[in-house]
């Protein structure tokens, strides 16, 4: 598949090409706030010397980005003060000043930019990290809020799968519960989305799913309530994780003793550089480090698995919920994520 409406911008000695593009997800996705079955995304490409690495940016509507705001974050970016790929750090930073938001934007220079460099440099991301490929933990497989007969028919087609994540935070939740329980008791982990207003509740849910064999609570409850959040989480048999309460780096430290740990996602912390530094800070915290996704290709997608040897959940599955991927590169196989031995963020044009 190639696509043929690249837009080019040069800058001194790199060039940017950027492109809008829309992902079509298998099945409508629903989650405590919104349905909807297309993610807009726009793929970057960032050339240096003859090699080109390749980035995504992925706007999931309640974040706040589209593809116009990308593109005209896009058109701002110049590159043509920088000598070298190698002034990474500069140039980010450089990138991060231009704008306060704008992060898929960002993650979209970023991962581009990284996988350039791994290309330049001949080696995996992970490699040059010093990170393993083998203790990656198994991905979780996202089941969206749905009826009993379709939330059937996605348990079963998940059967590679050794954590399934279920999104909650409607009055149908025990009934999703029961309904994959009757099915299979493989291991889950619970997205409330913010879904849960009453903490006293929340934690008689989080008891009942604790007993449902659910491994860990992602954003039970409003990111503003802090204080139920930090009480929950004192009480709960089972950790929670901030992801709507997390962006970047900044809001890491403030987040001890409120959550158990914490969600990262490129499209959320600008990319790999500030995802990996989150990772390490909240290591040094003693929290808990899952790596998330949005509905991205298997760009977006491999460029976060580079990091995934350093976390204790994955949940990278937002290439597998659509039917337009442009690229391949990282897979899943038997529920574990396979890092291709290929430079860089290890993706090639499907
Ligand atoms: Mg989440």
């Amino acid at each position: 598949m190639s696509l043929s409406n690249w837009e080019t911008k040069k800058m001194g000695k790199f060039t940017l090409r950027y492109q809008p593009y829309t992902l079509e997800m298998k099945h409508v996705f629903t989650v405590a706030s919104f349905s909807r079955n297309t993610t807009p995304v726009v793929l970057t490409e960032l050339e240096y010397d003859g090699i080109i690495g390749y980035g995504e940016a992925s706007m999931p509507p309640y974040l706040g980005e589209s593809q116009e705001s990308v593109v005209s974050f896009l058109k701002q970016v110049d590159l043509g003060s920088f000598n070298s790929p190698f002034q990474t750090e500069e140039i980010l930073s450089y990138v991060d000043a231009l704008a306060k938001k704008n992060t898929a934007a960002k993650a979209a220079v970023d991962i581009a930019l990284h996988d350039l460099l791994g290309k330049i440099m001949n080696q995996p991301f992970y490699k040059i990290w010093g990170l393993n490929p083998d203790s990656i933990p198994p991905t979780s497989y996202t089941i969206g809020i749905d009826t009993e007969e379709m939330i059937r028919k996605k348990v079963s087609e998940a059967g590679q799968f050794k954590i399934l994540k279920i999104k909650l935070g409607l009055a149908t939740d025990k009934m999703i519960i029961n309904t994959i329980r009757s099915v299979t008791d493989v291991p889950l982990c619970a997205d409330v989305n913010q879904g849960w207003k009453n903490k006293e509740e929340a934690l008689e849910m989080a008891y009942w799913l604790a007993e449902q064999n659910v491994a860990f609570l992602e954003q039970p409850m409003p990111k503003e309530q802090i204080d139920d959040n930090a009480w929950l989480t004192a009480h709960s048999p089972i950790p929670t994780i901030a992801d709507e309460g997390c962006q970047r780096l900044s809001d890491v430290t403030k987040l001890q003793g409120v959550y158990t740990g914490i969600n990262i996602k490129l499209m959320k912390c600008t990319g790999m550089r500030e995802a990996k530094r989150m990772a390490e800070l909240a290591r040094s915290l003693d929290m808990k480090v899952m790596l998330g996704c949005m509905t991205e290709t298997s760009c977006a997608i491999s460029a976060a698995s580079q990091l995934a040897p350093l976390v204790d959940w994955a949940d990278l599955d937002g290439a597998l919920l659509i039917g337009n991927d442009i690229y391949s590169g990282m897979i899943v196989t038997d529920g574990i994520c396979k890092l291709p031995n290929r430079p860089g963020i290890g993706i090639i044009k499907n």
